[in-house]
């Protein structure tokens, strides 16, 4: 029997709270608040903003980035929000994002949903308090399968996943992979400064097992790590990038925009694993392939279905391709034109800049400095070759 969500909610009340809106519309009025999302239709990037109300997206943990997450999402106007989390607010969560003072004491989820359908009562709210305990994972599995009563054609489309453990992310590892679910990982460090995501598509990318953690591939116990009134840091800012960079790629992911290849999903293989150390504002990306070694047996399933399906795909592909090749436009793209705007070539806009004059702009009465007054640099010597280069390194190392 499929398990009940503790709770959902209800339509709000006529309190200066919105009402629940049937249709998006797209008309610009400052009453609609959804006409800022559906100008992305106007003009081109989502093809079909609406079809967000079709989407159920679940969240494993609602702390720092998690409850950010789930914000951003109800405010794009997500179809159902399944939010997982056991803890509840405490006022050392107020350094991070989306937590009140006034929520002190209520958990989590329930605190979330109070926010959460005050700023959107469109967005159906489904909560659950666990999912790491033996029962809390059968509950969790079938609330990934289950479809909504308001929502007749979907599942969950997709689970990301916020909490802060190890054994936490394994317990979503082995629900997705056994339901064959597309997800994405979060992860803040310890020290606050830097962070990752990551999308996992079983089968075809690296499960988490596929590629541990460097801690754990050494044999550490997570565990052992947490030193006794040694607490993490924590900051709004790096939770805030991470919470961005995680929904944004969920957007992508659901409303097929941004870089999409012939692979039927959106993701360059780069960008599976994005790393961000905010220290050097440095954004590392790697492709993670499956290990055919996996300890994980559902992974190891899932690899063997992904390749077994190659062919098929493979020709999908390429009719995909050749129908796009032939039905490319060759005209024009706008017949019309209206304010007679025309490309000019790069290279007559290089040679332009002789014809500057000296005179300043009008209005402009003294410009500092004079970008014509500074000395050029004398070129340094050149290296013609690595010998030469050498010859002068030694050189100077003897000195
Ligand atoms: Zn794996």
């Amino acid at each position: 029997m499929p398990p009940d969500p503790r709770g959902r909610s209800e339509p709000a009340a006529s309190n200066g709270i919105p009402d629940i809106i049937k249709d998006m519309s797209a008309e610009v009025v400052d009453s609609n608040p959804y006409s800022r999302l559906m100008a992305l239709q106007r003009m081109g990037i989502v093809e079909n903003y609406e079809s967000i109300r079709d989407f159920s997206v679940a969240i494993v943990g609602i702390g720092g980035v998690g409850s950010v997450a789930a914000e951003m999402l109800t405010r794009c106007g997500i179809g159902r929000l399944l939010l997982y989390d056991y803890d509840s607010v405490e006022l050392a969560n107020m350094n991070r994002l989306f937590f009140r003072p006034d929520q002190v004491g209520m958990t989590k989820t329930d605190a979330a949903v109070q926010t959460l359908s005050d700023i959107n009562p469109d967005v159906i709210l489904e909560l659950f308090l666990e999912h790491t305990t033996v029962k809390g994972f059968e509950t969790f599995v079938e609330s990934l399968k289950r479809k909504s009563s308001r929502m007749s054609a979907h599942c969950v489309d997709l689970v990301l996943s916020c909490v802060d453990n190890y054994e936490a992310r394994m317990v979503v590892n082995q629900a997705c992979n056994e339901l064959s679910q597309t997800w994405m990982e979060s992860g803040v460090s310890e020290d606050a400064v830097s962070g990752h995501i990551q999308l996992l598509i079983p089968g075809e990318t690296a499960c988490f097992a596929c590629a541990p953690p460097l801690v754990v591939a050494s044999g550490v116990d997570e565990r052992t790590l947490k030193r006794e009134g040694v607490c993490a840091a924590s900051l709004p800012t790096t939770m805030g990038v991470v919470a961005g960079l995680l929904v944004q790629n969920a957007l992508k992911y659901l409303l097929k925009f941004g870089k999409c290849l012939p692979v039927l999903h959106i993701f360059s293989p780069s960008l599976l694993f994005q790393g961000y150390n905010s220290l050097k504002d440095f954004f590392p990306t790697m492709e993670m392939k499956p290990n055919p070694q996996c300890s994980n047996a559902a992974c190891l399933e899932r690899q063997r279905e992904y390749i077994l399906a190659k062919p098929a795909r493979d020709a999908a592909i390429k009719a995909k391709v050749d129908a796009e090749a032939s039905s490319k436009v060759t005209g024009p793209i706008h017949v019309d034109n209206e304010w007679n705007i025309s490309v000019v070539d790069d290279s007559e806009g290089q040679s332009s800049h002789s014809d500057i004059s000296d005179a300043l702009p009008q209005g402009l009465v003294r410009e500092l400095p004079s970008a014509d007054g500074y000395p050029l640099e004398e070129p340094g010597p050149s290296f013609d070759d690595l010998d030469e280069l050498r010859r002068q390194l030694e050189a100077l190392n003897a000195a």
